[in-house]
C-alpha cells in the first residue's frame, strides 16, 4: 500500500499530463506577456439609470497571444494567481487603467470612474494602498476617479484586514464596489462593516429577472438593502429591455451590459461617449 502511495503514476492519465504541459506552456508565455506588451483592456461603460449618463467604465483585461488570438481573463488570471504573476499584471491594470482614464479627463471627455477589478492575491499583499497612492500620484488622476471591484470571497478571507486597507483607500478617496454580490458567503453583519459605496449584482440574478419570480424578489431585496445601508445598486450583465425596464422599476441606480455596450477598445470608448453626450 505505501509503494502505492508515492509512485502510483496510474492516478495520472495522459490527458491529465497534457493538460498540466499545457498549463506549463501558458504559464511560461504568460511570463513573457508583460514585456512583450501583449496585454490590453477593454472598457466597459456603466450606465446611471436616473440620469442617463455614464458613470464609470469598468477596464476588463484581454490577453493578445500571438497564436492564441484575444484570450478571455477566465483562461488566465487563475493561472496568473496561482504563479503569482497576477501581483505585476494587477499592477499593470492599475496603471493602464489611471492613465487612460486621465487621458480622456485631458481629451475632455465628461469625467467618468475607472472600475479596476482586484484580484485576492493582489489584495493579500500588504502595500496594496500604497501602491495605488503611488499610481494615482503617476498618473495624476484623482482618487475620486478610480473604483476597485473586489469579490464576497476577497472580502472574507481576512475580514479585519480587508476592512483595513478597504479604510485606507476609502479615507484617500477611492471608490469601492462588492463584485458578483449575492454569489458568496458574506453576512450581512459584515457586509455593514465594509466601507463600500457601490454593491454590484451578479448576473446570474439578473438573467432572469422578468421571468422568474424568485430571481425579481431578489433582485429587489439588494437594491432595498444596497439602499438602507445608503449604497449604490448596479445590475451586471443586462441583455434586454426588459430587464432594464424592470430595473429602472425597482429603482436600482445603475447598469452594465451588452444592452447598452459591449466592453470597448480604448478609441472606441472616446467615439462611443462623445455620441453619448451628443444625444
Ligand atoms: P467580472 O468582473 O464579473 O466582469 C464582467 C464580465 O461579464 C466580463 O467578462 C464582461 O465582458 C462580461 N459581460 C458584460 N456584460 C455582459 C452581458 O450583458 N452579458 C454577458 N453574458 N456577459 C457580460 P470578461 O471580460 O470575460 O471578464 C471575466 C472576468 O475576469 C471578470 O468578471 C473578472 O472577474 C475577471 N477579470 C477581468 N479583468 C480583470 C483584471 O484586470 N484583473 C482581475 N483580477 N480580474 C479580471
Ligand atoms: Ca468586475
Ligand atoms: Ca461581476
Amino acid at each position: 500500500a505505501k509503494q502505492q502511495g508515492k509512485d502510483n503514476f496510474q492516478l495520472y492519465t495522459p490527458e491529465m499530463n497534457k493538460k498540466a504541459l499545457e498549463q506549463l506552456v501558458l504559464a511560461n508565455h504568460l511570463h513573457k506577456a508583460l514585456n512583450r506588451d501583449e496585454f490590453l483592456l477593454h472598457y466597459q461603460p456603466q450606465l446611471n439609470l436616473k440620469t442617463g449618463q455614464i458613470v464609470a467604465l469598468e477596464a476588463l483585461i484581454r490577453w493578445q497571444h500571438p497564436e492564441l488570438g484575444l484570450v478571455p481573463p477566465d483562461q488566465f488570471i487563475p493561472l496568473a494567481e496561482e504563479t503569482g504573476l497576477i501581483g505585476a499584471i494587477g499592477e499593470w491594470v492599475l496603471q493602464t487603467a489611471c492613465t487612460q482614464n486621465r487621458a480622456w479627463q485631458l481629451a475632455g471627455l465628461p469625467p467618468m470612474r475607472i472600475a479596476v477589478n482586484l484580484s485576492a492575491r493582489q489584495f493579500q499583499q500588504k502595500r496594496l494602498s500604497k501602491t495605488i497612492a503611488r499610481v494615482l500620484a503617476e498618473t495624476g488622476l484623482d482618487p475620486s476617479y478610480l473604483e476597485v471591484e473586489i469579490t464576497e470571497s476577497i472580502a472574507m478571507y481576512d475580514v479585519n484586514f480587508t476592512i483595513c486597507i478597504l479604510q485606507e483607500l476609502q479615507d484617500m478617496g477611492v471608490y469601492i464596489a462588492m463584485d458578483d454580490f449575492g454569489t458568496g458567503y458574506s453576512s450581512l453583519a459584515t457586509l455593514r462593516r465594509f466601507p463600500l459605496h457601490t454593491l454590484k449584482v451578479a448576473r446570474e440574478f439578473v438573467n432572469d429577472i422578468t421571468t422568474d419570480q424568485k430571481d425579481a424578489a431578489i433582485i429587489k431585496s439588494i437594491v432595498a438593502l444596497g439602499h438602507g445601508l445608503e449604497l449604490n445598486v448596479i445590475a451586471e450583465g443586462v441583455e434586454t429591455l426588459e430587464q432594464l425596464k424592470f430595473l429602472h422599476a425597482v429603482q436600482c441606480d445603475g447598469m452594465q451590459g451588452y444592452l447598452f455596450s459591449q466592453p470597448l477598445a480604448a478609441d472606441a470608448v472616446t467615439q462611443f461617449c462623445q455620441q453619448q453626450s451628443a444625444g
